[in-house]
């Protein structure tokens, strides 16, 4: 083929990207391009901070690509018509692309198939995103898993590819006749207004956070990854994942690198990293074979919960005023970095649905709202988790309480003093409970708990068990 089309979307690297590869494998000119596109940048879940920070990482594909020889086109407007245009305008003989699993995304796609198909432009897709598709691992009955830890099984029983080789440099520049946008320098030309502080963005900063997570701190994973006060105790890789700024091949291949040259005592903690990885799979496979989780319940029965927290409890917690200190902490960290620690996300989450009765979409939508990371896959499938309606095989009547939760994975309380100034000076042993010292609390005008735990435990259970729950599939 002469010219073939690279449409960028959650891919956003030159280095293992697999349909970028076979355009330029298959193609004499490579014509990379990527599309703004206002169904997702005016959507009510669209996030300041993803925006702000996709611009970041547009600039800096623009120069790797620029680097190699190739021109970056950057398009506004409808994908089917855009690429029907630059089809014409680079007269090309194809359009490929890697696979994107959401609804909106699938629903897109086969518009561009067939727009593309009547202007006579030949189109294929890749799978890049996973290292396995949402069929390509199935039980014994040929069925989805639906639950995870069979999944993980068959899942490392497949082994990983790979990554594939870096794109190489331009055979034939893309015409300077072929128009582009300027990269907007601020998300404000785009009409969001950036509040927080970004991490780096592009492939360089993807695989600068890998390389620091593998040298060492990957090997205390297993011990460190509960504690948000330690900063250094995850990856902070899901940005990049996020946007594509890292390979999924690459990763798994850095990983396992690292783990054969580890002592052998550092196996098990690679192993948890690698574990999560996994869910991160898994949840995609959930949401491709099974898209009624982006609207409902997985579980349908539970469509019909009673939710009854109210409107002021919901703006309480998104504050951060709900006066449990770990939930306030952990939301007053989301609204000013875009970002939360994974134990802090499944103790709000649980804190929304089972304390405030709140249902978890509204939830779901609010994270979406903040969060830098947010994807419709990892973030549908950790509420309903929480919530206890998704896929985990666990019952709903595994409640977190926010106190015990806040001193066991805050025990000195750091985190909270950080986040909940009122309670810098709180004594550890309060901390978590400021109410218990009625003097403290007022001397601190942090808000007094807004409900009752176990009042809000017992509620929870008659909501659920007034549907019907059925026993989980294997
Ligand atoms: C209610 C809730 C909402 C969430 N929303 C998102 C979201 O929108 N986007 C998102 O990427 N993750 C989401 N997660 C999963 C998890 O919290 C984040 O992936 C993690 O906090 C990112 O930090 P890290 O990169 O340091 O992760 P690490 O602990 O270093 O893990 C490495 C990678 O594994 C993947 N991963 C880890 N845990 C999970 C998990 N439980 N589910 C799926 N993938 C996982 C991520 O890609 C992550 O970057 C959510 C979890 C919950 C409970």
């Amino acid at each position: 083929m002469q010219t073939i089309i690279h449409w960028f979307r959650r891919d956003l690297r030159v280095s293992d990207n697999t349909a970028l590869h076979e355009a330029w494998s298959r193609g004499n000119c490579v014509v990379p391009v990527f599309i703004l596109d206002d169904a997702i940048l005016q959507a009510a879940d669209c996030a300041a901070a993803r925006v702000a920070y996709q611009l970041g990482v547009l600039e800096s594909l623009r120069k790797n690509l620029e680097a190699l020889g190739h021109r970056l086109i950057l398009r506004h407007g409808t994908p089917h018509e855009e690429l029907v245009k630059l089809s014409r305008d680079v007269k090309a003989d194809a359009v490929f692309t890697n696979r994107d699993y959401e609804p909106y995304a699938i629903a897109r796609d086969r518009k561009v198939a067939g727009a593309l198909y009547e202007a006579g432009v030949y189109f294929e897709s890749f799978k890049d995103h996973v290292i396995w598709e949402n069929r390509e691992i199935l039980t014994k009955a040929g069925e989805p898993y639906t639950v995870f830890t069979p999944y993980s099984r068959a899942w490392r029983a497949k082994g990983v590819p790979p990554p594939v080789p870096k794109l190489g440099r331009a055979k034939t520049p893309v015409p300077e006749s072929v128009k582009s946008l300027p990269v907007p320098t601020s998300s404000d030309a785009l009409g969001h207004r950036l509040r927080q502080q970004l991490p780096d963005a592009g492939e360089h900063a993807g695989l600068e956070v890998l390389k620091q997570f593998l040298a060492d701190r990957v090997y205390r994973y297993d011990t460190s990854r509960n504690f948000p006060a330690d900063e250094a105790g995850t990856s902070r890789l899901s940005p990049h994942f996020r946007f594509g700024t890292v390979g999924t091949r690459t990763v798994f291949a850095k990983l396992f690198a690292a783990r054969d040259t580890a002592p052998p005592a550092s196996d098990a903690a690679c192993q948890v990293w690698e574990t999560e990885l996994i869910w991160r799979e898994f949840y995609q496979q959930i949401l491709a074979n099974y898209p009624h989780v982006a609207e409902r319940c997985f579980r349908p029965e539970y469509d019909d919960l009673k939710w009854s927290g109210t409107d002021a409890q919901f703006d309480a917690w998104c504050a951060g005023q709900t006066g449990f200190p770990i939930v306030d902490a952990a939301m007053r960290c989301l609204n000013a970095t875009g970002g939360m620690h994974n134990r802090l996300r499944m103790i709000v989450a649980m804190f929304l649905t089972k304390d405030l009765l709140i249902s978890w979409q509204r939830g779901e939508r609010y994270f979406m709202q903040q969060l830098l990371d947010g994807e419709l896959a990892a973030n549908n499938g950790g509420w309903q988790w929480s919530a206890g309606c998704g896929t985990d095989a666990a019952p709903y009547f595994r409640i977190f309480n926010p106190v015990s939760q806040g001193e066991k994975f805050d025990p000195e309380g750091n985190f909270v003093r950080k986040w909940v100034p009122e309670l810098r000076d709180a004594p550890a042993e309060l901390i978590h409970q400021p109410w218990e010292n009625p003097l403290l609390l007022a001397r601190s005008k942090y808000p007094a708990p807004i409900v009752d735990h176990a009042r809000q435990r017992e509620r929870c259970l008659a909501m659920f068990k007034a549907v019907k729950a059925p026993t989980p599939k294997a």
